[in-house]
């Protein structure tokens, strides 16, 4: 069914102006001093010992890139082990992040529960900050780092806590489900939280009549779409996924009828309308590794056609996809800079961490 309200935050008369969402907080580095920064040259034992690492890349970097990239890659590999880190790296990240330097990779759902089983001390969140809120949240005791605190992204700053409690104002006893794309302080507001894999399963687990679902508009339309549920919606986006159109899909079929499309639900509805097959990012690269079709257009971020064609060279992928500018911010540079220095550590005011944790927390609980 259609979604039964859409809000935002000009339809609160009462709405304080000029709210936005907390700002990433950062420390200083802690009592561990930075380290001398390594050399950063191309020599023979750099490319003997980065050669598997290239092996898994090289359909996607050409040969002439990886010079510049592989002294760096060496020296976060090393850096890693001496600093006792781990390296979580989102489907968005760049090839070299993702299949170079990453211990774990994964959609947010995976990376939330793998947080949950880190024994590092050190936690590198290399995706956006509200990533590492949540691994921060799932690990108050360790030391989660974000090589670049500006890193953010258009959904979770599309609402504040001070909005879930006016939706909750204006919608009394309807529980509250937050997309994981959202900052701590909303998390600490909502009944619990959800991910593009798990979005209708949390709404029917609250066994309510009416579901407020925020702060995405169109995966809370493509939920709707699946569940009895009446959802209430906000009027957040990605500004990576809204730009796709249903116009945009059906010229590159006409171009090749046999092409295989697949979609994030982040996308508006007329892109899922055309459509072969809906889901996560984890979704969509389970169902590329099934069906290994021919020819693949993937209607999500642009790094994610790639790690998936270092994985699966044989599936042709074509590319009208979008950079997302705050997945871009991490890069193999500021990595290194990261673990060298220990900055910037992500911080949760502890109270406020305690409320969110519980979201995210009844979330990952959920049985399957
Ligand atoms: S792709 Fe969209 S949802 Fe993901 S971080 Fe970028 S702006 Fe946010």
């Amino acid at each position: 069914m259609p979604i039964s309200g859409l809000y935002g935050p000009d339809d609160f008369a009462n709405r304080p102006q000029g709210q936005t969402t907390a700002a990433p907080r950062s420390v200083p580095a802690g009592s561990r001093p930075a380290l001398p920064m390594p050399s950063l040259e191309w020599t023979p034992e750099v490319e003997r010992a980065t050669a598997p690492h290239y092996e898994r890349v090289k359909h996607v970097i050409p040969p002439i890139e990886w010079p510049l990239m592989a002294p760096t890659i060496k020296a976060i590999n090393e850096l890693k082990r001496a600093r006792g880190a781990v390296i979580l790296a989102h489907n968005y990240q760049a090839p070299e992040i993702f299949h170079c330097v990453a211990d774990i990779g994964g959609d947010s759902l995976q990376l939330a529960v793998e947080a949950t089983r880190v024994k590092a001390d050190i936690i590198v969140q290399c995706g956006v900050h509200f990533m590492a809120e949540t691994s921060k949240l799932l690990n108050p005791d360790k030391t989660v780092l974000i090589p670049d605190t500006r890193a953010g992204c258009s959904l979770a700053a599309s609402i504040t806590g001070a909005d879930v409690r006016l939706l909750r104002e204006n919608f009394p006893g309807v529980p509250v489900v937050a997309y994981v794309n959202t900052s701590a302080e909303v998390k600490a507001e909502v009944d619990i939280c959800c991910t593009s894999s798990n979005a209708v399963q949390v709404v029917e687990s609250l066994g309510a009549p009416s579901v407020i679902f925020l702060p995405d508009r169109y995966l809370a339309t493509y939920v709707a779409s699946k569940t009895d549920v009446k959802i209430i919606a906000w009027k957040g986006a990605c500004e990576v996924h809204e730009r796709f159109t249903g116009a945009e899909l059906r010229s590159y079929r006409e171009a090749d009828p046999s092409v295989q499309i697949i979609a994030h639900p982040e996308c508006p509805p007329d892109v899922l309308a055309e459509a072969d097959f809906t889901g996560s990012t984890a979704h969509m690269i389970n169902w590329v590794r099934e069906r290994r079709p021919r020819r693949l257009v993937m209607i999500t971020e642009c790094s994610m056609a790639d790690n998936v064609r270092a994985e699966l060279p044989d599936v042709e992928m074509l590319r009208p996809c979008n950079i997302c500018p705050h997945m871009k911010r991490i890069t193999l540079a500021n990595i290194l800079e990261s673990l060298l220095t220990l900055r910037e550590e992500v911080t949760i005011d502890p109270a406020l961490a305690q409320r969110a944790r519980r979201s995210v927390e009844r979330m990952i609980n959920l049985k399957n």
